[in-house]
Order: structure tokens, then C-alpha cells, then sequence
């Protein structure tokens, strides 16, 4: 199956205009930040990272089997994803849709976030026990408080 291959200008403007910010390379690959503002949230708590497979020294998107577009929510005050299991955009013709549809659910999954006790934001993790395998749960970042199943 045959990958496009795209420019970072090209990227930027598959990006939803006026709203995104570079956050410079991140393994030799540009990543952009989309805040996530809404009432339950403060003021960059939550952002949407988004890794976006052009490559730093060629300027052009990586070739069939290196990266995919990732995207995931991400704690820019503990450094962490916030929420993040398989969230990825194949580059096949079409990618510029299914990346906005995928940056939708995001944000929609953002405003939502869960909040501990504590007042700091619950990140979704996946259970790697035997009991639970591939479960999803929540935990605080701060404290660590258990925060529940996700489904
Ligand atoms: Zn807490």
C-alpha cells in the first residue's frame, strides 16, 4: 500500500488553521500542540501533541514502514500523555480526514478529562495485569489516586 508523502508546509496546513503551535522535533520528527480550552479545564493543563512523521532533515514525511502521524493528549506540566493507547493516522491517501476526525475525538475526549480529588487531571493508562489485561483505568497524575475503570 503506497504512503503520500508530504511536505512540512503541507502538514501544517492539513493542521485545523489558527489554532495549532509548533513544539519543535521530537525524535528527529516535527510535533505540533493543539491547547485544549474549555470551562472544566485551566489554562494549558491539557494539549493534543501531534507527531507528525516529517522528518527534521528532509522536510518530507517518512517512507512506507517508519512512522505513522501519532496523536495523543498530553500533560504539558508532567511532561506526560495523558491519554494515548493506538491513536495513529495511516498516511495512505485521505490522511488529511482521518487526521482531523482523529484530532476531533481527541479534543472532545479532553474536554471531558476526568479530575481527581486533588484537583489535578486523571490520565487514562491501560491495565498490563493478568486479571485485566488491555483494561483501561484512570490515576491521578499528581497523587496517584485510583480514578476507576474506564468502561
Ligand atoms: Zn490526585
Amino acid at each position: 500500500m503506497s504512503v503520500d508523502r508530504f511536505t512540512k508546509a503541507q502538514f501544517e496546513e492539513a493542521l485545523p488553521e489558527g489554532r495549532w503551535e509548533p513544539r519543535g522535533v521530537v525524535g528527529n520528527e516535527y510535533v505540533y500542540a493543539i491547547p485544549v480550552t474549555g470551562q472544566r479545564l485551566k489554562e494549558g493543563e491539557l494539549e493534543i501533541r501531534v507527531h507528525s512523521s516529517v522528518n527534521a532533515r528532509t522536510d518530507v514525511s517518512d517512507g512506507v514502514g517508519e512512522n505513522s502521524i501519532r496523536v495523543y493528549l498530553y500533560s504539558p506540566k508532567w511532561h506526560v500523555p495523558v491519554w494515548k493507547k493506538g491513536r495513529w493516522v495511516t498516511r495512505q491517501p485521505g490522511w488529511e480526514d482521518r487526521l482531523l476526525d482523529l484530532l476531533r475525538k481527541a479534543y472532545g475526549l479532553g474536554l471531558t478529562a476526568a479530575r481527581c480529588r486533588c484537583g489535578e487531571l486523571q490520565a487514562t493508562y491501560v491495565s498490563k495485569t493478568w486479571k485485566n489485561p488491555g483494561r483501561r483505568f484512570r490515576k491521578c497524575l499528581s497523587c496517584g489516586q485510583w480514578g476507576g475503570w474506564v468502561d
